[in-house]
């Protein structure tokens, strides 16, 4: 039976409660546990797959293909934690299940309510996490979406109220992760709102054993720590100060110091092994002190959220750490190519290109041209999802002189459908959980750089998408556009061409999967890796004549 520590946030939305809930996962790990990670979301879509990344952030694909929260990416980069469609649970995939059964009828009769059914929803999917394959976790640790004191997040609570309870005697933990206002006037960071927030779980029944106060770029005192303690009830070594820090694998660091895995092995009664950072200090190091520095161009349509595409981010940071430089990584707007701008005066300073995914015909052509300038100037390229989608109706358009040739998606009636949907993707209305979605077999072709970067000849990648290369064009595009195909998913009649390259460029490589959803500080993953490693080659070049 696995403990459980429990991470809610308190006074706003974005404290940071994953990354806290992935840190403490991680030193949990250091100490020898077996950790669990789950996120509980209190919104009513099902599950994020319909919601726009653009508003929400990133979708996050796990290997069995569920579409969650953005903090599972978190997850996956701070832990080892096994994580799956189990993993990440909202109001609407819980009222769904709820509504199922009651027409099933195995309510027997009885009138469906938020408490029992709602909350026993909640705890049996709680309890399933660690069943199966993840039956020795040691400690799970479960994140509440949304902000105490909201509507919304109610039923979680007291799921977990109750959830606690039929535990005892054995101990839970829950965490309280808080941001601490700083007025200027007063010169002082403001415990009140937290006092609140700390009022409203209480009123719910729980009580929280430990608080991570979020201070921005002030430390917390001694005063507002005994403030805090006094109101809160919750001694003073368990109030953790959580000032903004840099980069964000330090955060696990800067908790670890202040004993955030300590308290929780105290309240939860566990012991650990002795513990190991270097390697992660390791990686910190790294990212603080680079040795080089390089240029990389997103191109695509203008979105204005950072979180957007938070693992493409996450895995530029590793793979410039398995470099030793720093990457400048700045988003390029497509759509200025369809309105005068050229990729040649917006690009030529850049040492590589990345064209990543999306949905929507907006910038398509703009990126277009920018996947030609790419392939032309031989700057190091890395196309992902449709990023490989534009690489190839560029090639088509260029090299085959088919000007029209277009994906389904974006020009239902091109007469040179180069990418499109597969018979099974037509005709379906249900746009939840409907792409192809999760880890796929790929298999490498001997001699490509992307079987050099990987070293491997059978890969497992993520994938998240509707349309695929049409093999009507393959022949051609290998014959006339230098196309290489660099990876199959092999399937009865019909394989399916996963990853891509060029002929004669010095790194272009552009894959139909997601390679950013596998990549950690600990393992960057191969395509982004060698990809920056071209790009800094390239700037070396240049440097050095
Ligand atoms: N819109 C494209 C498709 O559905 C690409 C999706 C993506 O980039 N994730 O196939």
């Amino acid at each position: 039976m696995p403990k459980y520590v429990f991470v809610t946030g308190g006074v706003v939305s974005s404290v940071g409660k994953g990354i806290v809930a992935a840190s403490l996962g991680m030193l949990l790990e250091s100490r020898g546990f077996k950790v669990a990670m789950m996120k509980l979301d209190p919104y009513i879509n099902v599950d994020p797959g319909t919601m726009n990344p653009y508003e929400h952030g990133e979708v996050f694909v796990t290997d069995d293909g569920a579409e969650t929260d953005l903090d599972l990416g978190h997850y996956q980069r701070f832990t080892h934690a096994k994580l799956s469609q189990k993993s990440n649970v909202t109001t609407g995939g819980i009222y769904n299940a709820v509504i199922q059964k009651e027409r099933r009828g195995e309510y027997l009769g009885k009138t469906v309510q938020v408490i029992p059914h709602i909350t026993d929803e909640i705890k049996s999917r709680i309890r399933m996490l660690t069943t199966e394959s993840e039956s020795d976790t040691d400690v799970a640790i479960i994140e509440i979406g949304g902000t105490v004191g909201d509507i919304e997040s109610l039923p979680f609570l007291e799921a977990i109220r109750q959830f606690r309870l039929e535990l005892y005697p054995t101990p839970c933990c829950t965490i309280h992760v808080t941001l601490l206002p700083y007025i200027d006037a007063a010169g002082e960071l403001k415990t009140k709102p937290t006092q609140h927030s700390v009022r409203a779980l209480r009123d719910i029944g729980i009580q929280p054993d430990i608080i991570i106060c979020r201070t921005g770029p002030h430390n917390l005192g001694p005063d507002q720590r005994r403030k805090i303690a006094m109101f809160c009830n919750v001694t003073e070594d368990a109030i953790i100060g959580a000032k903004d820090v840099s980069p964000i694998y330090a955060i696990p660091l800067n908790l670890n110091t202040q004993g955030l895995d300590t308290m929780a092995m105290r309240v939860l009664g566990i012991e650990g092994q002795p513990q190991d950072l270097t390697e992660w200090r390791a990686i910190v190091e790294k990212i603080l002190k680079p040795e080089h520095e390089i240029r990389i161009a997103a191109v695509g349509k203008y979105v204005g959220h950072d979180d957007a595409y938070k693992s493409i981010n996450e895995a530029i940071t590793h793979a410039a750490l398995a470099n030793r430089c720093k990457v400048h990584y700045e988003w390029i707007d497509s759509e200025q190519f369809e309105n005068g701008a050229t990729p040649e005066e917006k690009l030529k300073d850049y040492d590589g290109v990345l064209i990543g995914p999306g949905f929507g015909s907006r910038g398509i052509e703009g990126k277009i041209k920018a996947a030609r300038y790419v392939r032309q100037s031989g700057k190091p390229f890395l196309g992902v999802c449709l990023g490989m989608q534009i690489a190839v109706i560029e090639m088509t358009r260029n090299c085959l002189n088919l000007p029209q040739a277009n994906s389904t998606e974006f020009d239902p009636a091109t007469p040179d459908p180069v990418i499109s949907l597969l018979s099974e993707q037509r005709g379906i209305q249900d746009m939840g959980g409907t792409m192809r979605l999760g880890a796929y077999r790929c298999q490498l072709t001997p001699d490509t750089k992307t079987r050099e970067a990987y070293g491997e000849d059978i890969i497992y990648e993520r994938h998240r998408h509707r349309y695929e290369f049409n093999n009507a064009y393959r022949e051609r595009l290998e014959k006339e556009a230098g196309l290489v195909i660099s990876g199959i998913h092999p399937r009865g009649d019909h394989e399916l061409v996963e990853i891509v390259e060029l002929k004669g460029h010095p790194w272009f490589c552009a894959s139909q999967f997601h390679p950013e959803f596998t990549s950690t500080p600990l393992r960057p993953q191969p395509l982004f890796r060698d990809f920056v490693k071209a790009a800094l080659a390239g700037r070396m070049r240049e440097k050095h004549g």
